[in-house]
């Protein structure tokens, strides 16, 4: 298989965030964009792994605006993208047990109705009147954004890249990224399997694989792959539509409703950094007991599938967004530690922007590469 000799820009990786920039460039009116993906179809990375979850509740006012503009955009993706809803507004209910959690969760509240969110506070009752299945008897509070929601990540990806393509984008299915031509310190080709692109702009879109492409330019991108689990169950009668994605702060196990039942996650802080995403099944126990805790009818639940797959994660858990300091024609778009799919559609119109236009439209310096040499790095401490 062979690729074009060069490209006005090259995007390595074909997830939702290559998906949604390659798109976002077409919308901008660069053509003949090329997306180099690995595997023989978009999304077959972290992307196809995600629990579908999208919020604006972040400790983060970055975090918090990105979201905004992504949420806005999922809104309006059905109609804007011509195709069936893909975005499903359930909302976000954070459960708060401990007293200094809940504390900070209030001020970020503060934070967060300051950006114009439309975020509540409630007390055990009035979770207890909204999920009457969960336990609320030790909980000081909760918060609840209702334009939080669930969306469908391999959807949202065939359509970035079907509208992508009628906007001239050509996707390279099955074509690995190799390595990188340079001139001096600039970024100046790609080689991969298929030939050598030439091309003014190369966006590393590679998900839990950036560190490697960044290292091809002397970059060290602080991207590792961690391994995290999704366990669904057989439907169960109070998984009702409008059930909301539930986060127990305290033990960290989320939830939400999944094909009639529920898919329950739990990171594993002892998961070392690594590129295997078999199922480790001596996880259900620790998923399931704080799952069962929250939720005592699950109980009768029987589980019925378990997938695992990397989150592509940083020390601050934020992303790396835009050109490194240190060389130039390098886009990164990496690092985002559990939220890519949430980000996807602001992260691909503000970096089609930058290339564009030369800057984003979104003061993105809080997530510039060099705050980890310079010590200021940005904690987001609402991580699942
Ligand atoms: C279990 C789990 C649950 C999650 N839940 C959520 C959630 O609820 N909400 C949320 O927002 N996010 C969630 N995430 C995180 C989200 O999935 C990721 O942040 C997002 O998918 C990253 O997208 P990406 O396009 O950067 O990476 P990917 O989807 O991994 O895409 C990168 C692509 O690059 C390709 N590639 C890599 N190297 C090369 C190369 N050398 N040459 C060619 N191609 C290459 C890969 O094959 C891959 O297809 C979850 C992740 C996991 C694992």
């Amino acid at each position: 298989m062979s690729v074009p000799d060069s490209a006005p820009v090259v995007v390595i990786g074909a997830g939702c965030i290559g998906a949604s920039i390659a798109y976002h460039l077409g919308r901008r009116g660069v053509r003949d964009v090329v997306v180099i993906e690995k595997e023989p179809f978009a999304g077959a990375g972290s992307t196809g792994k995600a629990a579908g979850g999208i919020r604006a509740q972040f400790s983060s006012p970055i975090n918090v605006l990105i979201s905004m503009r992504s949420i806005e955009a999922y809104e309006r993706f059905a109609e804007e993208m011509e195709t069936d809803p893909v975005f499903f507004p359930v909302g976000y209910l954070f459960l708060l047990a401990d007293a200094e959690r809940w504390a900070a969760f209030r001020s970020q509240v503060e934070m967060q109705r300051g950006f114009g969110l439309d975020v509540r506070t409630l007390t055990p009752e009035e979770v207890r009147a909204m999920v009457p299945e969960l336990r609320t008897d030790d909980l000081q509070g909760a918060t609840f954004h209702g334009r939080d929601g669930l969306a469908n990540p391999h959807e949202i990806t065939q359509v970035y890249v079907r509208q992508a393509r009628r906007l001239g984008a050509r996707f390279e299915f099955g074509v690995t990224a190799t390595g990188f031509e340079m001139q001096g310190a600039r970024v100046t080709g790609v080689r991969t399997s298929g030939g050598t692109i030439s091309t003014p702009w190369v966006v590393n879109a590679a998900g839990p694989h950036a560190a490697e492409i960044a290292g091809w330019a002397g970059i060290a991108l602080p991207v590792a792959p961690i391994r995290r689990h999704c366990f669904t169950t057989e439907p169960l009668p109070f998984a009702h539509e409008r059930l909301p994605m539930i986060v127990d702060m305290k033990s960290g196990v989320y939830m939400h409703r999944e094909s009639g039942g529920l898919l329950m996650g739990l990171a594993n802080r002892e998961e070392p950094p690594g590129f295997d995403t078999s199922v480790n099944w001596d996880l259900l126990e620790r998923v399931v007991e704080p799952a069962f805790h929250r939720m005592p009818l699950l109980e009768q639940a029987q589980i019925s599938n378990a997938w695992a797959g990397l989150y592509e994660t940083t020390p601050d858990h934020n992303a790396v967004l835009g050109p490194p300091d240190a060389v130039g024609g390098l886009m990164l778009a990496n690092g985002f530690s559990g939220h890519g799919l949430m980000h996807a559609p602001a992260v691909g119109d503000l970096i089609a922007e930058w290339i564009v236009e030369g800057r984003p439209g979104l003061d993105l310096r809080p997530l510039r590469l060099e705050r980890f040499s310079e010590q200021a790095v940005l904690a987001e401490s609402n991580v699942i």
